[in-house]
Parts: C-alpha cells; sequence; structure tokens
C-alpha cells in the first residue's frame, strides 16, 4: 500500500509542553500528594494512560469547577485547554497547590477577550459548546460574551443596542478555519461593525493546510486521534470537505480491513493530541498492507 505520510502531523507544542510538565511534577518529591488533573490533559486516552502509570489522577466531568468539588488535598494541574478565573481562584481557596499547563496560545485569547471587554466590547465566540476551551474563555468575561457554534446560534442571540454597538468576535483555538470563515462572514452580514480576532492556533492551521494540500489523490485518509479531540475530527471533516477524500478517524490500530478494500494510495495524518508511536504503527501496518489486486 502507497502511504501518503502528511506533515506537519501529530502532538503540537502545547500538548509536549504540557505533558512534559506533568511529568516532571510526577517525578517532583516536593509536590504535594495526590496529584490531580483537572479534566482530561489532552484528548487522549492513550497519553492519560501513561500518566496513570506514573501516579497522576485524572478527574473528568462535564465542567472544570464541578470537578474541582472532588479535591480536598494535594496538586491539581489544569490542562492545554485553560480555565476560567473561577476555577484558580476555588483551587486557591481550597488550599491546593496549582500547576498551569494551558498552552500559551489560549492564554493569548484569555488575555484578549479580557482587554476586549475592559474597552467596551460584547464578544461572540465562535467555539464548541461542552468543550473545556469555551468553559475557560467564557469565564474569563462571563455576561459580557455569547458562545456561537453556527449561524442558528448567531440567530438566536438577542443583543442589546449597547452591545451591538461595540461587537467583537474571538474564537476558539482548534476550530475548522474554513467553518469558522463561514460563521463569521453570517455574523458580519448581520453585524457588519464587529471586530474579527481569529485564534485559531498557528499549529491547528498547519495541520489542516497539509491535510488540504498533501491527501489530494490519495484514496482514503486516516486520522489517527481521539473521538473526543476537536482538531482531530476537523481533520477529517478538511478531507472530506476540502480535499474531496473520504477520511476515517481511528483510535490505536483498529484499522477495519473493509475500509481498505479497493484503496492503493492513503494519506496518514493525526490530531495534534495524538501519541507519535500510534501514528508510527498505523503506517507500518498500512505500509505492510498488500491490497488486493
Ligand atoms: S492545538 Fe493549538 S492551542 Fe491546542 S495545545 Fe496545541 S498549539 Fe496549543
Amino acid at each position: 500500500m502507497e502511504v501518503i505520510k502528511i506533515s506537519p502531523r501529530g502532538y503540537c507544542y502545547g500538548v509536549v509542553d504540557a505533558l512534559q510538565l506533568v511529568r516532571q511534577t510526577a517525578k517532583d518529591p516536593s509536590v504535594p500528594r495526590p496529584i490531580y488533573i483537572i479534566g482530561l490533559i489532552v484528548h487522549n486516552r492513550h497519553a492519560i494512560e501513561e500518566l496513570t502509570n506514573l501516579g497522576v489522577i485524572t478527574l473528568d466531568g462535564p465542567e472544570r469547577a464541578s470537578i474541582l468539588e472532588q479535591v480536598t488535598e494535594g496538586t491539581v494541574i489544569f490542562t492545554a485547554h485553560g480555565v476560567s478565573p473561577l476555577v484558580k481562584r476555588r483551587a486557591r481557596e481550597r488550599g491546593l497547590n496549582c500547576i498551569d499547563a494551558t498552552c500559551p496560545d489560549v492564554t493569548v485569547t484569555h488575555d484578549l477577550v479580557r482587554d476586549l471587554v475592559a474597552n467596551g466590547y460584547y464578544i461572540l465566540y465562535v467555539g464548541k459548546k461542552w468543550h473545556p476551551e469555551p468553559e475557560g474563555v467564557l469565564g474569563e468575561v462571563s455576561g459580557h460574551i455569547s458562545l456561537v457554534e453556527d449561524e442558528a446560534d448567531v440567530d438566536a442571540l438577542r443583543l442589546t443596542g449597547e452591545q451591538r454597538a461595540k461587537l467583537a468576535i474571538s474564537t476558539q483555538t482548534t476550530l475548522s478555519q474554513w467553518d469558522t470563515r463561514r460563521v463569521i462572514d453570517y455574523i458580519k452580514t448581520l453585524y457588519p461593525q464587529a471586530e474579527v480576532h481569529i485564534d485559531i492556533c498557528a499549529a491547528t492551521q498547519s495541520r489542516q493546510e497539509a491535510v488540504v494540500a498533501q491527501a489530494k489523490g490519495a484514496d482514503l485518509t486516516v486520522v489517527v486521534g481521539d473521538p473526543r479531540s476537536n482538531n482531530t475530527n476537523r481533520l477529517v471533516q478538511v478531507s472530506e470537505e476540502l480535499a474531496g477524500v473520504p477520511a476515517v478517524r481511528i483510535d490505536l490500530s483498529q484499522m477495519k480491513p473493509e475500509w481498505l478494500k479497493g484503496k492503493k494510495r492513503v494519506a496518514v495524518t493525526a490530531g495534534a493530541s495524538t501519541p507519535s508511536q500510534l501514528t508510527r504503527e498505523v503506517i507500518r501496518y498500512l505500509e505492510q498492507y498488500q491490497p488486493e489486486m
């Protein structure tokens, strides 16, 4: 089987740094125990298993604030997705040792929305509902921001005259840049005065652009990553909608032979939270696969 190894793919610097910080913390005997991660450090169960084996406990749940309620002592690590100031304050009030693994690209958005609100803006934040990153950003400026995922959410907005007058748009870091553009264009048709800030990170953009450019001509794109990883799911979408190549998302080597039936060229990429080892296994499997003649 001919395999196109799409590049860049896989771990981004934000994920690498967050994992490194957790590993260092786990090895440091001076850090108060137990050590908890509030939410999934990255959306990949293999990466989480590695940290569990180092003695770090991952707590998951729908909201960071409610997850934190489970912790009464020790150390809490905030994930690369960022957390709201409320979560940080509650952790301090509980006397917990806090370690922040927020990706610098997410911090940029936190700083931006705070600055915008300080300058009198109301914000429309384009992002995914129930994803931890919007939870943290919205918590920075609650009451001055609305989360919109699509055009229907924009239609449902009931903005006051004051909010309309000074409106800004900000975005989640891991969205599809083309979907985001579509939603922003729609917002601009209703609110042409809105000031646009696109905060999709460079790692997400470059991985999406690489799929569009390099998957073309393949019979199938295999995206290695976890179903909860937003940027992984966006790579599947980008392959299908922009490169015109059918795509499957897999976790570990769950390759189903029927996916490969009749395929001669397969492109492989991976989400920003996918360990390289998993992607290497998939590539090895495909390179050794003999298509039926
Ligand atoms: S995907 Fe982007 S924002 Fe998220 S951790 Fe990686 S570099 Fe940071």
